[in-house]
C-alpha cells in the first residue's frame, strides 16, 4: 500500500498534557496533534496527587520558595534558569486552568485547596509547606479532560490511533514524521515545518511500574535514531509507594493528608532517614529507605514490601480527598484503606532525562546547545532540565503545562517565519522496509525467530533487578551486556498477527524496539556516571561528586547502534549546590 501524504504547517507528536497545552498555543496556524492513543487515554489522565504552585492560598508561599526546593530536590543537577521559569510560570499556569474550567477541590471560603507534598518547603527548607493544588486525586484527570475540551472548542485537527514510526530531517532541518495507521495499518507521511514531541515517558523499560502500558519511550527512541541524544537518561525515579507486586501508584498526596510508612517492626522507619520532612522527603530518599528496611529483613512479615496507613485519617478524609486510590486498594487488593494499612513498595515513575531542550522546547543536540532548526520537545519525554537528578512530586504538571505553552508559543512564531523545507526523497522508505520485517519475521529463519513478550520480560526484568534503586558496575556491566544481546535478538523478532488491522502484535512489536534503546542509554549512563546523586546511586560510589560529576550527560548513537556519552555544564544561577538534608 503506497503512504499517503499530509502537509501541516506544525506537527505535535502526543496528546497528553504537553501536547494539548502546545496546541492551544499554535492557534491560528494549520496544526495536527497524532496520538497513538485517542488523546484522553494519555498518561496525564492518571496524574493523582497534584500541580504545584506558590499560590500561598493556605499559608505564605513564594516561587523563590518553590525555586529552591526544585533544585535542591534535583541535587543540583536541574538548570537553574529553566526552574526559575517553572516556579514562577506555575502561578499564572494554575490560574488559567482554573479560568480554563478546571475543577479544582476549593477551600472553605472558595479559593484553590493546597496540600503538602515531598520536598515543598517554606523558608528554604524549615518546615513542609501546602503548594499542591489538587482536583481529588484526580487533577491530571481534570486536566487532561480541560484541555481537551478546549482543543476541541478550538478545531484543533487530531490523527488519533496514529503511531509516530520516524522523524524526518533534511538538510540539517526536521521536515516531519512518518507514522502507521494503527487502524488500517496504512503508512502516513506528514509533511512540516516544525514538529513537536510530547510523547510521555518510558516507565515500562522496568518491571514494577506506575505507567501505563504505552509509556514506551517511543519520542525518545525516534530522535535518538535520528541523531539527537538524550539528556540525563541514567536518572530514573522510583516513587515509594506502588502497590505491592503490582506497581499501581498510591498518591503522595495519600502522604500529603497525613499518611505513614511503617516497617515490619512497627517502627515509622522514616525517622532515622530524614528527621524533619519524615514521610514527605523526597522520593528518591524514601524509596532508597523503603529498600534498606526491606533489604535487613524488616518488611512485614519479612516479605518484599513496607504499610502505608491511614486509617488515622478516618472514613470522610480518605474518600473525599483520596476516593481513586481508596478505589484502588479495595478493587486490586481487597483491603479497605479506611480499616487496614496498604501493601506498598517503590514502583518505576518517572524519567527525569530525555530529548534535550532550552527554555522555549527547541531540541538542542551538542555540548553548546544548538538547536535543531524545527524540531521542539516538551513534557515527561524532553529534558530541559527542571527536575535533574530527581523530580519533585507535583513538577511534571506544571513542567508539561508551562513548557508545552512555550514550545507551542515559539512553534508559532517559527512556523510564521520560515518556508516549509524540502522533504527527503522518498520518506517512507525505511519505515516500509522495519515494517515489512516484522511481519515477515528476522533473517534467521523460523527455528531462530523470536518472540516479543519474551524479550520485554527479560528487559523489563533485568533493569528491575539491575538498574533500579541501588545500582553498583557489576550489575550494570551486566544489565548492559544483556541488553546488547536482547537488541541483537530483536532482529529475529517476528509476530503472529499479520493482518493490518488493529494489529497490537505489530505495535508491541515496534514499541519493543523503543524500549530496548531507550533502556540502553539508561544502563550505559548509569555504569559511566561514577557517583550517588538523587535518584541515581551507586553502591560502589556511594557519595556525589560534584568536582567531577556536576554535569549532564548527553548520549549519542553511534554509526553501530551503540552508545557514545558526551558532557554539559549545569546551569547555575541562584542556589550553589549544598548537602542536601532533609
Ligand atoms: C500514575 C501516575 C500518577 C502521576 N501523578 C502525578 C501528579 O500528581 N503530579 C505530577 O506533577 N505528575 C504526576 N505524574 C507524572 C505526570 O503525570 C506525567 O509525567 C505527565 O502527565 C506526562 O505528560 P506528557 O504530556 O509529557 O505525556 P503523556 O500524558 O504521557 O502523553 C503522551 C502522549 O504521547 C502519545 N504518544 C506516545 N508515543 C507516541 C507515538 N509513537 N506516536 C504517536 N503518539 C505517541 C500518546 O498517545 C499520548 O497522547 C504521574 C504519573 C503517573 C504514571
Amino acid at each position: 500500500m503506497p503512504a499517503s501524504y499530509h502537509q501541516f504547517e506544525a506537527v505535535i507528536v502526543g496528546a497528553g498534557g504537553a501536547g494539548l497545552m502546545a496546541a492551544l498555543n499554535l492557534q491560528g496556524r494549520d496544526v495536527a496533534v497524532l496520538s497513538k492513543l485517542h488523546p484522553v487515554r494519555s498518561h496525564t489522565g492518571a496524574a493523582q496527587g497534584g500541580i504545584g504552585a506558590a499560590l500561598g492560598n493556605m499559608e505564605e508561599d513564594h516561587w523563590e520558595w518553590h525555586m529552591f526546593d526544585t533544585v535542591k530536590g534535583s541535587d543540583y543537577l536541574a538548570d537553574q534558569d529553566a526552574v526559575e521559569i517553572l516556579a514562577r510560570e506555575a502561578i499564572e499556569t494554575v490560574l488559567e486552568l482554573e479560568h480554563r474550567g478546571l475543577p479544582f477541590s476549593r477551600t472553605p471560603d472558595g479559593k484553590i485547596a493546597q496540600r503538602p507534598f515531598g520536598g515543598h518547603t517554606r523558608e528554604y527548607g524549615k518546615a513542609a509547606v501546602r503548594r499542591a493544588c489538587y482536583a481529588a486525586d484526580r487533577t491530571g484527570h481534570m486536566i487532561l479532560q480541560t484541555l481537551y475540551q478546549q482543543c476541541i472548542r478550538n478545531q484543533v485537527k487530531f490523527f488519533n490511533e496514529y503511531l509516530v514510526l520516524e522523524l524526518l530531517v533534511e538538510g540539517g532541518r526536521v521536515a516531519g514524521v512518518v507514522a502507521l495507521s494503527v487502524a488500517d495499518g496504512s503508512l502516513h507521511v506528514f509533511h512540516a515545518k516544525a514538529v513537536l514531541f510530547a510523547t510521555g515517558g518510558c516507565g515500562r523499560i522496568y518491571q514494577i511500574t506506575s505507567n501505563a502500558h504505552a509509556l514506551t519511550g517511543d519520542g525518545m527512541a525516534v530522535a535518538w535514531r535520528a541523531g539527537v541524544p538524550l539528556e540525563d537518561m541514567e536518572f530514573f525515579q522510583f516513587h515509594p509507594t506502588g502497590i505491592y507486586k503490582m506497581g499501581i501508584l498510591i498518591t503522595e498526596g495519600a502522604r500529603g493528608e497525613g499518611g505513614k510508612l511503617f516497617n515490619g517492626r512497627g517502627e515509622r522507619f522514616m525517622e532515622k532517614y530524614a528527621p524533619t520532612l519524615l514521610d514527605l522527603a523526597p522520593r528518591d530518599i524514601i524509596s532508597r529507605a523503603i529498600y534498606r528496611e526491606l533489604r535487613q529483613g524488616h518488611g512485614i512479615e519479612g516479605k518484599w514490601y513496607v504499610h502505608l496507613d491511614l486509617r488515622h485519617l478516618g472514613r470522610a478524609v480518605i474518600e473525599t480527598k483520596l476516593p481513586d486510590i481508596t478505589d484502588f486498594v479495595r478493587t486490586y487488593l481487597g483491603i479497605d484503606p479506611v480499616e487496614a494499612p496498604i501493601p506498598v513498595q517503590p514502583t518505576a515513575h518517572y524519567a527525569m532525562g530525555g530529548i534535550p531542550t532550552d527554555v522555549w522546547g527547541r531540541v538542542v543536540f551538542d555540548e553548546k546547545n544548538k538547536v535543531l532548526p524545527g524540531f521542539y520537545a516538551a513534557g515527561e519525554c524532553a529534558c530541559v532540565s527542571v527536575h535533574g537528578a530527581n523530580r519533585l512530586g507535583t513538577n511534571s504538571l506544571v513542567d508539561i503545562l508551562v513548557f508545552g505553552r512555550r514550545a507551542g508559543r515559539d512553534m508559532a512564531r517559527f512556523v510564521a517565519e520560515n518556508d516549509f523545507p524540502p522533504l527527503p526523497r522518498q520518506p517512507e522508505e525505511s519505515a516500509l522496509r522495519w515494517l515489512s520485517r516484522l511481519r515477515e519475521g528476522g533473517n534467521g529463519g523460523a527455528a531462530r525467530r523470536v518472540s516479543v513478550g519474551e524479550l520485554r520480560d527479560t528487559l523489563q526484568g533485568e533493569m528491575m533487578d539491575k538498574a533500579s534503586v541501588f545500582r553498583d558496575g557489576k550489575l550494570l556491566t551486566e544489565v548492559g551486556e544483556k541488553l546488547q544481546e536482547l537488541k541483537e535478538r530483536y532482529q529475529e523478532a517476528t509476530i503472529q498477527d499479520r493482518g493490518r488491522v488493529f494489529n497490537t502484535d505489530l505495535v508491541e512489536a515496534i514499541e519493543l524496539g523503543f524500549l530496548l534503546d531507550v533502556a540502553h542509554t539508561v544502563a550505559v549512563g548509569a555504569l559511566t556516571r561514577q557517583e550517588s546523586r538523587g535518584a541515581h546511586s551507586r553502591e560502589d560510589f556511594p557519595q556525589r561528586d560534584d568536582k567531577n560529576w556536576l554535569k549532564h550527560s548527553l548520549a549519542y548513537r553511534t554509526p553501530s547502534g551503540g552508545i557514545e556519552l558526551k558532557y554539559k555544564p549545569v546551569t547555575i544561577t541562584r542556589f550553589q549546590p549544598q548537602e542536601r538534608k532533609y
